[in-house]
């Protein structure tokens, strides 16, 4: 199979039910993608003219001027299929530490932990917008193929202009895939809106997963994914040919031969490519070598991604955050008012604040003791509810009564107790 199917195939291929197409052996993941091709003779094939064009299409758009991209917020819908026996539902709680790892690697939280000198943050911020479980045999089993993504996306994605949509399954042999934006789908143009956008990830990739002993424990197999949503490509397209129009397109990733799905020790040092310059880049996403020694999109990644959301995502580019106040008080609050994070907002009496490290405009009021010790899961006011305007998320109720003095026999409470019991 040629490396441009590969490339549009967009896949991680594994183990297939009857049929072993990797060997695990010695820690180290031998990979045979190439002669494996899981999605039929359906699937488009693009041309080497059709990556041309959109090459030039994005150097032509490409300004370099990362300060000046906004941070944006994409919201994620999730749709998580589930077989009637209830085989791979997932926790709600694995999808918010799914958006956390999002957004650590996103904004090169990662990559500074690890050590990354040249940490880039994409100024693109991931929000969960939402999970919804689907009980469908079919859906859980062939999540994958075209013909029936023609029946389930439409169905069940939100609009994939403003969300990112991401479908939990058993993805056959892949750990996941996804469609490049600015690719064609069947001869059709894809619009920000088209179907085809978005994500798949293998339900047993989530974060604290233990596929393969571990091996993507962190949920980065979807960081990966998400990088193909904004337009990256593999390190390792078009092996160690020095000609270019076959690559990812990328100045500061080395070219690498295949993809090592494998233990960081196994793949330490690679120089698959000794012919070019660079050694293997093992430790960036868009491989998918251990998640503990993934760490980072190189800056030219993160150029590029930039380059494709403002080309082909307008309406993503527009989900900007907006410019938050300073300080209120109650005879400033109105519903409209975005407070700062850490800003505290003196409501009926009690102190609030915003606690979101993102978006400081909605989302979870938590109640704020003035020693900010506070226990956020007994605070917090309940999952924020997407589905309604922010205004009515971001207003803190209003007691329905006075609070009631502590009776002078009784112990007096700590001000961490009266708060946490008093939240309504
Ligand atoms: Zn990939």
């Amino acid at each position: 199979m040629n490396m441009l199917l590969v490339l549009l195939t967009i896949t991680l291929l594994l183990i297939k039910a009857d049929e072993t197409v990797v060997d695990v052996e010695d820690g180290v993941v031998h990979e045979e993608i190439e002669e494996h091709n899981d999605f039929g003779p359906d699937w488009p094939v693009p041309t080497p003219e059709s990556f041309a064009e959109t090459q030039k299409m994005i150097d032509e758009a490409h300004k370099g001027d990362r300060a000046a991209f906004p941070r944006i917020v994409q919201p994620v819908s999730i749709v998580n299929f589930i077989k009637a026996d209830g085989t791979g539902r997932k926790p709600y709680a694995a999808f918010v530490r799914q958006i956390e790892q999002l957004n650590a690697a996103f904004s090169a939280e990662e990559a500074r932990e690890a050590g990354y000198e040249k940490a880039t943050d994409s100024n693109i911020r991931f929000k969960l917008a939402g999970v919804r479980y689907v009980v469908n045999d079919e859906f859980f089993d062939l999540c994958q193929l075209p013909s029936v993504m023609g029946v389930y996306r439409p169905r069940y994605m939100m609009d994939p202009a403003r969300h990112l949509n991401v479908y939990v399954c058993w993805c056959e042999s892949n750990l996941g895939m996804a469609w490049l934006p600015y690719m064609s789908w069947f001869r059709q143009s894809t619009t920000e809106s088209h179907y085809a956008q978005g994500a798949i990830v293998h339900h047993d990739l989530l974060p604290g997963n233990n596929f393969k002993g571990g091996l993507w424990k962190k949920g980065n197999i979807l960081t990966h994914e998400i990088g193909h949503t904004f337009g990256l490509r593999h390190p390792y397209e078009g092996d160690c040919l020095s000609d270019e129009s076959n690559s990812d397109q990328i100045a500061d990733t080395p070219r690498q031969s295949g993809n090592p799905l494998s233990t960081c020790k196994a793949v330490k040092n690679r120089d698959s490519c000794k012919n070019l310059p660079g050694k293997d880049d093992i430790a960036n996403y868009m491989v998918a070598t251990e998640d503990s020694c993934r760490s980072h999109f190189t800056p030219g990644q993160v150029d590029y991604m930039q380059t494709v959301t403002q080309t082909y995502k307008p309406t993503l580019m527009k989900q900007q955050l907006p410019s938050c106040v300073a300080a209120v008080d109650s005879s400033d609050y109105s519903p409209d008012l975005q407070p700062c994070i850490g800003n505290v907002f003196q409501h009926n009496g009690r102190a609030w604040c915003k606690t979101d490290p993102i978006d400081p405009s909605v989302w979870a009021w938590a109640c704020c003791p003035q020693s900010m010790d506070f226990d956020t899961e007994t605070c917090r006011q309940g999952t924020p509810d997407f589905t309604k305007p922010a205004a009515l998320i971001a207003s803190p109720p209003v007691p329905t009564k006075a609070p009631v003095a502590p009776k002078p026999k009784k112990p007096k409470k700590s001000l961490r107790d009266l708060t946490t019991e008093d939240v309504q």
